[in-house]
């Protein structure tokens, strides 16, 4: 199920979008836009709920034009969602949109900030998003952030004031942004966090308000502005050859998992913010009104400002190295300053700026891509200062070792120092896996013990070299972290992460088992080497009432990164029951649990995920009427998948094959999720589906959206598609018809068969039908009236047409009985004399 697979999407083709992987060497227009923002000494936050929530225009604006240091902190790293460019979702999707907004920050100039609350999925309402997350957790890691970036300024995306009206995970990230810009400076809350930190007051809150919150322009046009500030986001940089919302949409193009890949914009236009607390502004539309953002800011200032002001006017663009004397005279003041904030931030910076200016080049890349604790690997060190300037490497230090390694040598202009260098990797290293994924979560949160961890977008690098250089008289360690580098005849030089992996993982690659009768099934585990010379053996791990044999297979691999498949025998019990069943690899005593999952797209680096290695196996008690059946895909699902697993012959359907002829040879046609939204055929082809119906056939149509559908007549009767949707995967289901042939043949639907249901109920349910159609079953979320629209049934002609937005293609996956039961009751319908049986 999970593969590597290379996104072949777009290629984004700007001087700002380097392939993600490459180390970033700045050219001058990049330096000199870093000294602008050196000398500015102010900072933004910028606060959501998703990846995608932010906007990149104003966060491109106020790093870009502004020249703040800004962040957005995502609450979630959008694991609910939907991907559409690959087979990952939710922990693994959370990856790759972590990733995503990276990708994004590397774009526009900002950081990434995140807590530890998990994207469950749609939620309507703040109370019901604040009952999942742990809202002191989420609230606390608000703080956290806020005491450690010390924004000036907090903006919300949304507005904390009109809960219900959009996704609630929107509404509580302003709800928290409020009650935390108050507790931050209180160092009476959270106070263990001071241990590592201190309290923090920002200056203003704003809300990042638009017209879509007044429901259309004309509105907006008309609302009283006077507590808000503009901001022209259609500047234009000279220096980038960009306009700050052509920055910004290259941006937002990087989210390509959720489809934002989009055009760009130019010219004038307007972003409005509305304050919403702290000291009240000034007259000049100054979002800093009132704190000095230059180098005056801090004690010892004034001195380091000008020199470097002097620097960002005198600029040269030929040879920036020039200013290499006033830079390290700089850094040297900076060293000097008591505000400890601002002189980690602006040493950071600098020491960026002089190491671009001299034209260092100074990399550590291993002779693998990856290592197993307690292994040998070689490091090629590559040194080299492309500037006239006095330059020497007095030693370097692997992060392995205690101590550096002396060299003191000369490093001439342009004359490249090579160094090799064996490392044991410390048996007690950790794997290079998300950090927020190695605790079991929950629900509604990600478990981190480490308080240093808590917002860090990813997981620190275990391995890097640390540089000692002595630049014109200045010592100065400049710190790299290992990397892969390696060339590919196709796509010439590319880098990876070095990464951590354990000495073995082994994976199974279906994740649910469904068996529709007692007959036993052949599971194959795959056995991977994480280095040389694996010997050992696998065993399972299973439910009480299962069995496997047999009870342990031997596995012998000789090289790293080879592997060994093995197949176990897995018995099913006579009824009905569910359970997991992993796959243990025994090396020289020790269990290795976990599988390694590989991401691997062009726009963001390779990453690895550690998961504990598990499928779920299901013992139905199913009846089936008809066989084969036709999918006609849409927006992508894996329930023909699904179907196969109970015992269906599946024939994907292409909207080209879709005519008279090709229909008749099946006992039912189900239409793919939002087919009617994307497939631009079925405007030509729908008349087939329903004379298909007409003619004794039986046509199941999952949820569409009611926007952009590509057909008038998407069922023989009246049928309108609205929002109503239930996200409570426990609300109650109230049999409307219990004696409806649906619900009763040829299983026996009951209140049981919704028990155990993932993530949501069903949406996007029609609201209006004609009376042809019998609605089945009734649902609501708490506090909302009825839903009955869910699964609706109508004869016509000999055949049936139904339509249900029930979520069938998110039970499959999880394996839930009662949806397959259910469904199997849908592709059996008419079939109760067997006279319509065709195969
Ligand atoms: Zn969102």
């Amino acid at each position: 199920m999970f593969q590597i697979r290379i996104c072949t999407l777009l290629f984004l083709s700007s001087l700002l979008v380097l392939p993600a992987q490459q180390p970033k060497k700045l050219n001058s227009s990049e330096i000199y836009e870093a000294v602008q923002k050196l000398n500015v000494l102010a900072s933004v936050l910028y606060i959501a709920a998703h990846p995608d929530d932010e906007n990149t225009r104003l966060i491109s604006y106020m790093s870009n034009e502004v020249k703040a240091r800004t962040a957005y902190l995502s609450l979630t790293r959008g694991d609910g969602g939907q991907n559409l460019i690959g087979p990952e979702i939710r922990e693994l999707l959370g990856v790759i949109r972590t990733q995503e907004l990276l990708a994004a920050r590397r774009v526009d100039g900002g950081k990434q900030r995140f807590s530890r609350a998990n994207d469950f999925g749609y939620s309507k309402h703040p109370d019901e998003t604040l009952e999942i997350w742990n809202k002191n957790k989420v609230l606390s890691d608000i703080v956290w952030t806020i005491r450690n970036f010390k924004p000036d300024i907090i903006i919300n995306r949304f507005d904390h004031r009109s809960p219900g009206t959009t996704h609630g995970h929107h509404t509580s990230s302003a709800m928290l942004s409020v009650e935390a810009f108050d507790l931050a400076n209180d160092a009476s809350k959270y106070n263990t966090q001071l241990q590592l930190t201190e309290t923090w007051q920002p200056k203003r809150l704003f809300f990042n308000t638009s017209w879509w919150f007044y429901g259309s322009e004309e509105n907006f046009e008309k609302a009283d502005k006077s507590n808000m500030l503009n901001f022209d986001i259609g500047v234009y940089y000279p220096t980038k050859g960009l306009s700050n919302n052509e920055v910004a949409a290259l941006a937002s193009s990087q989210h390509l998992c959720q489809g934002f890949g989009r055009l760009s914009q130019r010219g004038t236009q307007q972003e409005y913010i509305e304050f919403l607390k702290g000291d009240p502004l000034d007259n000049n539309n100054n979002i800093f009104a009132g704190i000095d953002t230059s180098w005056n800011r801090i004690k010892g200032g004034k001195a380091i400002g000008d020199i470097l002001n002097k620097v960002e006017s005198e600029f040269n663009f030929v040879n920036p190295a020039s200013h290499l004397p006033q830079l390290l005279k700089a850094y040297k003041l900076i060293q000097t300053v008591e505000n400890k904030h601002w002189k980690a931030v602006k040493t950071k910076e600098l020491k960026a700026i002089i190491e671009a200016c001299a034209g260092l080049y100074l990399e550590a890349s291993s002779n693998t891509p990856n290592a197993t604790p307690n292994s040998n690997i070689t490091l090629n060190l590559e040194v080299l200062n492309r500037s006239s300037a006095n330059i020497s490497l007095a030693s370097y230090k692997l992060s392995t070792l205690s101590n550096g390694i002396s060299k003191n040598m000369e490093m001439s202009e342009n004359q490249k120092l090579n160094f090799e260098e064996g490392i044991a990797i410390p048996a007690n290293t950790n794997y290079t896996t998300p950090y927020w994924l190695n605790k079991k979560s929950t629900l509604g949160m990600y478990h981190v013990e480490e308080q240093e961890l808590i917002g860090l977008p990813e997981t620190p690098r275990a391995i890097f070299v640390d540089f000692n250089l002595n630049i014109e008289g200045t010592p100065i360690t400049i710190s790299k972290p290992v990397v892969y580098r390696y060339s590919q005849p196709d796509k010439g030089e590319l880098y990876r992460p070095f990464e951590i992996i354990p000495e073995v993982s082994a994976s199974i690659a279906d994740k649910v088992f469904i068996f529709e009768n007692d007959q036993q099934k052949e599971i194959e585990v795959t056995v991977k080497a994480g280095r040389d010379a694996i010997e050992g053996f696998v065993q399972m791990a299973y439910p009480n009432d299962w069995n496997v044999y047999p009870s342990k297979q031997k596995v012998e691999i000789a090289n790293k990164g080879d592997i060994q498949k093995v197949v176990f025998t897995v018995i099913p019990p006579k009824n009905q029951s569910e359970g997991l069943i992993t796959p243990m690899v025994n090396i020289n005593g020790e269990f290795y649990t976990d599988e390694l999952i590989e991401i691997d797209y062009v726009h963001i680096p390779y990453q690895t995920v550690l998961m504990p290695s598990e499928s779920k196996v299901v013992r139905l008690n199913i009846e089936k009427r008809g066989n084969n059946i036709g999918y006609i895909e849409g927006a992508g699902d894996v329930v023909p998948e699904s179907l196969r697993q109970i015992g269906y012959n599946v024939t994907i359907i292409k909207p080209e094959q879709i005519s008279p002829e090709n229909l008749t040879n099946f006992d039912a046609i189900v239409v793919g999720i939002r087919a009617y939204n994307v497939v631009e055929e079925l405007k030509f082809k729908q008349r087939y589906l329903l004379d298909y119906v007409e003619n004794g056939g039986n046509l199941v149509v999952q949820y569409n959206t009611n926007r952009g559908l590509k057909v008038d007549d998407l069922a023989p009767y009246d049928l309108k598609l609205s929002r109503d949707r239930v996200t409570d995967e426990n609300a109650l289901v109230r049999i409307l018809e219990p004696n409806h042939p649906i619900l009763n043949f040829p299983n026996k639907i009951t209140i049981r068969d919704f028990e155990g249901w993932v993530q949501e109920r069903g949406l996007y349910f029609p609201n209006e039908w004609s009376q042809e159609f019998t609605p089945l079953l009734a649902s609501n979320d708490k506090g909302e009236s009825s839903k009955e629209g869910s699964l609706l049934v109508a004869k016509y002609g000999k055949g049936n047409y139904i339509y249900t937005g029930l979520s069938f293609f998110r039970e499959f996956p999880a394996g839930v009985s009662g949806a397959y039961r259910l469904f199997a009751n849908l592709l059996s319908a008419g079939k109760e004399d067997n006279s319509n049986l065709k195969d």
